[in-house]
């Protein structure tokens, strides 16, 4: 395999940091050279002074002279602000962007790395949620590769290896079902962000664990799948599997079902879209039957979870609702962190937020782009009368 460059967008998240786990295991195979974050300036210098990339950007920009400081003499060139994140992708070495970003802050990036030519590694589900119509004809037109992150996702994909040729007839959407699996309305009326933090097996960043728990984050990845695999809304099932081994399976047209397994690290889905299509050798740890000698299903309870069924109906629907849905819900987890509003309400105050907001049926990017601003308006305004 010829070495692999990598502009690593939100490096100093939970994707980002494992993807550099994952790229210190394969020097000879990979190697950064841009790597982002948010705010966290500290970090992001000590990743900087480890992998020597040619780039690295930072939105605070008010931190930007405390970020220069810390690689002076290193020959690092240092960015700042949105603009800066957006155009760093198209320089000339990167061969792959692992979108690593949370939110649809991540959508400008997808867009300009696509345009560029450059495949993309998508950790950063919102910028399908928000506009899989515009970046699926994108992705086609520029004849990249589009390797899936989400752990589902890569699942699915792994599974279609090799069945060109053989339409889908289903596939199955596995969610561990998250802290509050089996929990009634009564419960989850009262029950407080800590508890929501807490997710039974992965251990990821706070806005897609928050997502994890009110099932909202299987509501995304159902919207997520439609684009990546061009499928009806029908044909996409989600199931409850507490043990999270089997990551998805694709059913086929004569009845078969194949199924991707492993432990639940995403590691695994990380070193697959970086080298993908080959395997190579790692020594991260393997599974072993015996500690799981019983794996389990239940349904998924769209009527206590009603997240995931509002992204259903969003789907349904189509059109700018899954970009309303999800900057609705963005506001509605951060106003929960926050302890603005319970965890019902996050729900609430996304049904209430689409309601204020007329429909578009075919939304432009650059539509989406005003439609997700104004959304947040919109939501921000709700949260006094959610409580
Ligand atoms: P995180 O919060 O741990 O990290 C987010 C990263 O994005 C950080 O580096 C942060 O600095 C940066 N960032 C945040 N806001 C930004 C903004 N407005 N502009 C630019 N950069 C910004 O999140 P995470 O858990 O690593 O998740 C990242 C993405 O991957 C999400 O879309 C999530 O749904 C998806 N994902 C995560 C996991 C997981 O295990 N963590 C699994 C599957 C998919
Ligand atoms: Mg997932």
């Amino acid at each position: 395999m010829k070495k692999r460059n990598i502009a690593l967008l939100g490096s100093t998240g939970s994707i980002g940091t494992q993807a550099l786990e994952v790229v210190w295991a394969f020097p000879d195979l990979l190697e950064v050279s841009v790597l982002t974050a948010a705010k966290n300036v500290d970090l992001l210098i000590a990743q900087a002074l480890a992998f020597h990339p040619q780039f690295v950007v930072l939105m605070d920009e008010t931190q930007g002279d405390k970020l220069k400081e810390g690689l002076l003499g290193t020959g690092i060139a240092v960015l700042l602000g949105e603009d800066a994140l957006v155009e760093v992708v198209q320089h000339e070495p990167i061969d792959i962007v692992l979108n690593a970003i949370v939110g649809s802050a991540g959508l400008r990036p997808t867009v300009k790395a696509i345009s560029c030519g450059k495949d993309i590694a998508l950790a950063n589900k919102e910028t399908l949620v928000v506009a899989g119509e515009v970046i699926m004809p994108l992705v086609e037109k520029h004849g990249v590769k589009m390797l899936p992150v989400d752990s589902e996702h890569s699942a699915i994909f792994q599974c279609l290896a090799g069945e060109e040729q053989n339409p889908i007839e289903k596939i199955y959407l596995t969610a561990s079902g998250g802290p509050f699996r089996g929990k009634d309305i009564a419960f989850l009326e009262t029950v407080t962000k800590e508890q929501a933090l807490k997710h039974p097996n992965w251990s990821m960043g706070a806005k897609i664990t928050i997502d994890s728990a009110s099932l909202m984050n299987k509501g995304l990845e159902v919207i997520e799948a439609k684009w990546l695999f061009d499928l009806d809304v029908e044909q996409i099932d989600v199931i409850v599997h507490p043990q999270s081994i089997i990551h998805s399976i694709v059913q086929f047209q004569d009845g078969s079902m194949k199924a991707q397994l492993g432990l639940p690290d995403m590691k695994l889905p990380i070193q697959h879209a970086l080298t993908y299509p080959l395997r190579q050798p790692n020594t991260f740890e393997r599974f072993n039957f015996l500690d799981y000698p019983t794996l389990t299903f239940e349904r998924a309870n769209h009527d206590v979870f009603r997240n995931l069924e509002l992204a259903y109906e969003a789907l349904r629907q189509g059109g700018d609702r899954p970009c309303v849905l999800n900057a609705a819900n963005e506001i509605a987890v951060d106003a929960f962190l926050r302890d603005e509003i319970s965890f019902l309400g996050m729900s609430k105050l996304i049904e209430a937020t689409m309601c204020q907001l007329s429909s578009i049926k075919q939304p432009s990017l650059d539509d989406l782009i005003a439609v997700d601003q104004q959304t947040r308006v919109v939501a921000r305004s709700l949260i006094r009368s959610i409580g």
